[in-house]
């Protein structure tokens, strides 16, 4: 695929996909991929002052206030590496971050992959992740071949903080109440695509792929 510029939004529900088919198109397509759950949980791991501020949130499964992330996603996409293409994992996540996002820039698409709840808990329930470079495992439908143990690097696995069911179930309720209207929002200005999240990652690439040339200015 040929591209000038690809200014896209992710959404969908936690566990959706989003990370992973935006990682993807990081490696395939050398577009920027910005998460703001990323930079939190790696500001969280640090111990900055960011992290010490969002660090109970992020555990219970609620959002960030608005302005702070706001503020984080106002910084970023003023980088160079920005300025034709990106993709916004997971932000935003409001009606007021998706006003204040069209104030400094202006997306192309939001891309909705939609996925049910129950698919969600049993997805995020069974992730486990490697301790030591960072690869994602699961626990029913790609177990490592050894017991918690990474079979790229032999590091340990664990389940993330907020990949518990209780956060997990916080998590859906955020979005449904915070998030989903942004299906609206964007369908009212022409610009929402919605894609099936439910298979696996290369089909749901595939169709993304296929569906996103026609949101692009050429
Ligand atoms: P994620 O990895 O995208 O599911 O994000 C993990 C956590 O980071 C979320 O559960 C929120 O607590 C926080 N977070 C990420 N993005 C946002 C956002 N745009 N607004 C508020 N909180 C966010």
């Amino acid at each position: 695929m040929n591209i000038q510029s690809m200014k896209l939004i992710f959404l969908g529900p936690p566990g959706a996909g989003k990370g992973t088919i935006s990682k993807m198109a990081a490696e395939r397509l050398g577009v920027p991929q910005i998460s703001t759950g990323d930079m939190f949980r790696t500001a969280v791991k640090e111990k900055t002052e960011l992290g010490l501020r969002v660090q109970a949130i992020l555990a219970a499964g609620g959002l960030v206030p608005d302005e702070l992330t706001i503020a984080i996603i106002r910084e970023r996409l003023s980088w160079p590496d920005v300025r034709q293409s990106y993709i916004l994992d997971g932000f935003p996540r409001t009606i007021p971050q998706a006003e204040a996002l069209a104030a400094f820039s202006s997306p192309d698409a939001a891309v909705d992959f939609e996925v049910r709840d129950d698919l969600i808990l049993f997805r995020l329930t069974g992730r486990r992740v490697c301790r030591a470079c960072g690869a994602i495992y699961h626990a029913v439908t790609k177990p490592p071949k050894v017991d918690s143990i990474c079979d790229l690097c032999g590091g340990e696995l664990y389940t993330r903080n907020d990949d518990r069911e209780e956060t997990v179930k916080a998590r859906l309720r955020a979005y449904h109440e915070e998030t989903e209207p942004l299906i609206g929002y964007y369908a009212g200005k022409g610009r929402l695509l919605t894609i099936d999240g439910s298979p696996d990652a290369e089909t749901v690439y595939t169709t993304f792929i296929s569906e996103i040339g026609r949101f692009l200015k050429k």
